[in-house]
């Protein structure tokens, strides 16, 4: 449905009930979904162990495997270990965690996931101060001529992509917005619209 509306590129949650409560799928889930499609798997890992897990998903199928800062004991050399299995490397912050800490990694990263709600549930409201964390890393991004992505997650719909777009995001997850819509192809189809007009690209 998402990609007849438009998607090229779907992001897969990994919950594993210690580094959030909640439980999601694992990768022969991931698997199936590479079986039946072409777009970017853009797979964010919410474990506690992402030494482990991220080899795991890229064999599954994962293009681009994020995991998140507060959860590497050795960020440098996860995003290398990704990054040498083939796949992007990203790496995401928390809320409550500052874009300041990143400052030894951003050369290495492809890609910035900012969460923009407390990881573990669908459905939660956008914290508006993540739009300052998108601004920043996108001065930082041209100051120091780096080239990795930046990327938001958590609350994304209609109300807010505009001012995301704005304040210099190139990915947009979008998933209560679009998966509980009447219509989730007709709703991505609006959302790229919507961020096309505040001069961006989108992929849900
Ligand atoms: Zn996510």
């Amino acid at each position: 449905m998402v990609e007849r509306g438009g998607a090229t590129m779907l992001h897969v949650d990994i919950m594993d009930g210690h580094f959030v409560p909640n439980l999601t799928m694992g990768p022969p889930v991931v698997e199936s979904i590479r079986k039946v499609t072409t777009s970017v798997l853009d797979v964010h890992l919410m474990v506690t162990d992402p030494d482990t897990y991220a080899p795991v998903f890229i064999k599954a199928g994962a293009d681009q495997v994020s995991v998140h800062y507060e959860a590497a004991r050795h960020l440098d050399r996860t995003l290398r270990l990704i990054q040498g299995l083939g796949a992007k490397a990203g790496v995401v912050i928390n809320p409550g965690t500052p874009v300041s800490v990143l400052e030894d990694v951003l050369y290495l990263a492809d890609f910035v996931l900012v969460m923009s709600v407390n990881p573990g549930f669908g459905g939660q409201k956008f914290i508006p101060n993540s739009l300052n964390k998108i601004r920043q890393l996108a001065r930082i991004r041209a100051e120091k001529g780096l080239g990795f992505a930046i990327e938001i997650d958590g609350g994304v719909g209609r109300d807010n992509l505009e001012s995301i777009v704005e304040a210099g995001c190139d990915w947009m997850v979008a998933g209560s917005s679009v998966f509980h819509s009447a219509d989730p192809a007709a709703t991505v189809k609006e959302l790229q619209q919507l961020a096309e007009r505040a001069s961006g690209t989108i992929r849900v």
